[in-house]
């Protein structure tokens, strides 16, 4: 029952997208008449913020109402009061707006507004026989459900009368039993193979302030009773979730069954989306937050949302990726080289290219004249001629990167060294005829010598170069910050050490004090470049001010990944 979203393209070249699963589903649920108008939800608990698998949920939902003209709701899932915080729906909703591009206000819902039909319902129950006040404490209750191997018993009190059952429950919701001693349990069906149909609780004691019902309730309904409900009040559709509901399904239809819904909701699996050597559990990532190892939810060398959108990731990137990753009930991992993969090929034709030296080392051009400043024409993106061109300054003295200049070249080293002719791109070709260095030996300026014949774009076919290095103009750049990122595990090693702790990669932030072309000093936070010949850069939202720029990088130019 597994077929993932596949493009390929067929014997005309056209590209075919094959449907998945789910679409197969509902298009047989429209059909047969079975479902008139497609509602998709998006469910989080407000216990934390969103990463990039729940970015998989909420596109994939998303996508399916508008593919079918229907809706999709956005619903928090706050029916347990212990863990929520504001904090984090204000994020998720964020969030959520983020990568659809937009979200309605009329499709944004709380589960915790209808704790006054969830208590219809278990009152429902009861009045049908379905439902009984139970006293077993929690120790009796795991002795009674039995195991895999062997059916439960049947409580003691599963007998109680309905009257009985009703004035009980009534008195749970008055406040006149201790957290913990009673609970509300579905009378289903002890000997069932399924442990989850073993009379599971549905209603429970718990005297905590809830953030949006406030201290109206010191009762709190399950999950597997509340999410149905939540569904079939809200006229959702289909009901998609990740795989370890399965074995949930059968209570699920049971208690929309039991409710007699007329338009009942229907539950489908997917395999959760998981990234190769990349930490997506909340657990964890909670744990390097608090450890003071990032530098909050949004460390852009982390997967949540937040820190996603922080680096410089796009929500088109985001849609691709999950697009290739497709949608299936096969568990699978995809690897974060997709990923970039995806950011580089949207920005590709969207960004500006610029020049920047980010491990900057001075380059004196001691043939060109001296305080002279030209303005070179270039391009702001050569693959892209509508993103127009702007003028760059060029002097005498320029910052190249340190990488690009070597005192020993290897083989097959084409960039400057003691010598070597080179081509300053947008420029000038050079020839290094000399170097400085500090008592380390570490250069500290390269000297070269230009020959005005060469200058870029002047039809020069003299002769040929190897190389071509970027640079900046000494008196006019702009000094910032840079971070580089890499994946905060060390991957050789694998991301969990046998204690459970996360084996983490020493080198995952580098700060660099880098200069940048002038033009980049109007950059705004969010804004994004392709610094050439290095890679995707995205001025940090969150530390970058107009005096002290700072630059995330967002992906490097190389890619270990193919795409298919
Ligand atoms: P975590 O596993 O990180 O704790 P969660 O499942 O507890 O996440 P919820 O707020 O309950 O987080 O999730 C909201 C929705 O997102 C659910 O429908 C859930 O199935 C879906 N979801 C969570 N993780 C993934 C994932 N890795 N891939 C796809 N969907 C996911
Ligand atoms: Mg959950």
């Amino acid at each position: 029952m597994s077929s993932s979203e596949d493009i390929r393209d067929n014997a005309e070249g056209e590209s075919v997208v094959s449907r998945n699963f789910i679409e197969n589903i509902i298009d047989k649920d429209l059909e047969d008449g079975s479902c008139e108008k497609i509602v998709t939800r998006f469910p989080p608990e407000p216990n934390g913020y969103l990463h990039i698998g729940h970015a998989k949920s909420i596109i994939l939902n998303s996508g399916l109402a508008k593919q079918y003209g229907g809706d999709f709701h956005l619903r928090f899932d706050d029916t347990n009061p212990m863990k929520e915080k504001t904090e984090f729906v204000d994020s998720i909703m964020e969030d959520v707006r983020w990568i659809c591009g937009d979200l309605d206000k009329e499709m944004v819902f709380y589960a915790s507004n209808y704790f006054d039909t969830m208590y219809e319902c278990a009152v429902k129950l009861i009045k049908k026989g379905k439902a009984f006040v139970c006293d077993l404490n929690a120790e009796q209750m795991r002795e009674y459900r039995g195991t895999l191997k062997e059916p439960g018993k049947n409580s003691p009190y599963r007998e109680r009368s309905i009257e009985e059952n009703l004035d009980l429950f009534e008195r749970m919701r008055a406040g006149e039993f201790e957290d913990g001693s009673r609970v509300l349990r579905a009378k289903i069906d002890m000997s069932s193979p399924n442990i989850n149909m073993r009379d599971p609780v549905i209603y429970r004691v718990a005297r905590m302030e809830h953030h949006n019902a406030g201290e109206k309730w010191c009762i709190y309904p399950m999950y597997d009773f509340a999410h149905p409900i939540e569904d079939a009040v809200e006229g959702v559709s289909h009901s998609l979730c990740t795989l370890e509901f399965e074995d949930h399904r059968p209570l699920y239809d049971w208690v929309v069954r039991e409710l007699e819904f007329e338009h009942p909701p229907k539950q489908i699996e997917f395999a959760k989306l998981y990234l190769t050597n990349v930490v997506t559990g909340k657990r964890y990532i909670k744990k390097l937050v608090e450890d003071g190892i990032v530098d909050g939810w949004d460390d852009p060398r982390l997967v949540s949302i937040a820190a996603l959108r922080r680096r410089g990731f796009t929500p088109e990137s985001i849609r691709n990726f999950i697009e290739l990753s497709g949608i299936s009930k096969a568990q699978s991992s995809s690897d974060y080289a997709m990923l970039e993969y995806c950011i580089r090929e949207d920005l590709k034709m969207k960004r500006p290219r610029m020049m920047a030296a980010i491990d900057p080392v001075k380059l004196v051009i001691t043939n060109y004249p001296e305080s002279e400043i030209e303005y070179l024409d270039v391009a702001n993106n050569p693959e892209n001629e509508s993103m127009g061109t702007r003028k760059v300054p060029f002097g005498r003295e320029l910052y190249i990167d340190r990488e690009d200049f070597m005192i020993e070249p290897p083989k097959k080293y084409f960039r400057l060294y003691p010598g070597n002719e080179v081509r300053l791109m947008n420029a000038y070709f050079v020839t290094c005829t000399d170097y400085l260095t500090d008592e380390d030996g570490n250069v500290t300026e390269v000297h070269c010598t230009y020959d005005p014949e060469t200058k870029s774009g002047s039809g020069f076919t003299g002769r040929k170069v190897k190389g071509t290095i970027q640079w900046v103009c000494a008196d006019t750049a702009k000094q910032v910050e840079v971070r580089l990122y890499e994946n905060i595990v060390d991957e050789q090693k694998g991301v969990y050490n046998e204690d459970g702790t996360i084996n983490l990669n020493p080198d995952s932030l580098k700060v660099k004090t880098s200069y940048v072309e002038p033009a980049l000093a109007e950059a705004k936070p969010m804004d994004s470049f392709q610094f050439v010949r290095q890679g995707y850069f995205c001025v940090d939202s969150k530390d970058s001010t107009e005096e002290h720029l700072v630059f995330n990088r967002i992906v490097s130019l190389k890619s270990s990944y193919r795409p298919k």
